[in-house]
């Protein structure tokens, strides 16, 4: 209970993740804010003094305003109905918070957002995509976003990774030696080391996690499923795309074999 009798929000992990990672006293927007959970716990864990909860469709917009209704932070929390960053004023927001979407389809948001400048003035994203973590970390680099610090979590039979950016003057120059491949002690030329940066996230190789190395033997799993529908094909395209799948293959084999040797 609050304060004043109001239920407290309990978070899942992954949503738990994402609030450690919000600076106490920053205004907040979180878009595709389904239910609202992350701003409701943030305003009433007071970590956060007011929020917006930005939501596209109307069955999780009304959910996100009964939640905020329910929790009694009207004057507090803005429910707004609407796409991405259209829903927020350029300067009017601290911290944006994407989470559970497709990396591609958060870096849209990002992108339709800065075009209307709607990301002046924040200084923090914590971005949470369900897959194409590497779009997200790509956008991140090419828009002078330096990436702070990642998380890889399970949770209910489902991985996910979190990533956690700031504004900072010297960001290229910080990204550039986060990608620069120096932290991969593998006989790969650098464009592979930085590819394998991207996907599987530089911080994240760094804290070399158990749950990394889990996801990195699903998704060979994946590619060895789809190697072998490729090998029943008789289309040049296939024996083609076969040849590059054997040598992503293969790289992924090491560097799970390298990850979980770095863990003894
Ligand atoms: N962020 C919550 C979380 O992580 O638990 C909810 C994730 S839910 C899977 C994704 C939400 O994003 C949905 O409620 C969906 O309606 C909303 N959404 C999808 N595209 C959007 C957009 N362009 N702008 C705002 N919300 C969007």
């Amino acid at each position: 209970m609050d304060g004043v009798g109001n239920i407290m929000i309990q978070l899942s992990k992954r949503l738990q993740t994402i609030a450690n990672y919000i600076t106490t006293g920053t205004v907040v927007a979180d878009i595709g804010s389904d239910h609202a959970l992350l701003p409701v716990f943030l305003v009433q864990s007071q970590k956060c003094p007011s929020a917006i909860a930005g939501e596209l469709n109307t069955g999780p917009f009304q959910a996100a305003q009964k939640q905020i209704n329910g929790a009694n932070l009207q004057d507090k929390i803005n429910a707004r109905q609407g796409s991405g960053l259209d829903v927020i004023e350029p300067n009017e927001v601290d911290c944006i918070t994407i989470a559970g979407m497709g990396g591609v389809l958060i870096t849209e948001i990002l992108t339709a957002g800065l075009v209307k400048g709607k990301l002046e003035g924040v200084k923090e994203l914590v971005l949470q995509p369900n897959v194409g973590e590497d779009a997200v970390r790509n956008w991140l680099v090419q828009h002078q976003w330096l990436i702070v610090d990642e998380s890889i979590l399970e949770e209910d039979g489902k991985i996910y990774e979190i990533i956690h950016a700031k504004r900072a003057e010297d960001a290229e120059e910080q990204n550039a030696l986060l990608f620069s491949g120096a932290s991969i002690t593998l006989p790969y030329d650098v464009e592979i080391k930085q590819a394998l940066l991207f996907r599987m996230g530089p911080f994240l190789i760094a804290k070399n996690n158990p749950v990394l190395v889990k996801k990195w033997k699903g998704e060979l799993k994946k590619l060895e499923y789809i190697m072998s529908s490729l090998q029943q094909s008789n289309l040049d395209s296939a024996k083609e795309k076969y040849v590059h799948a054997q040598q992503e293959l293969k790289v992924m084999q090491e560097v799970i074999h390298w990850l979980s040797m770095e863990t003894l």
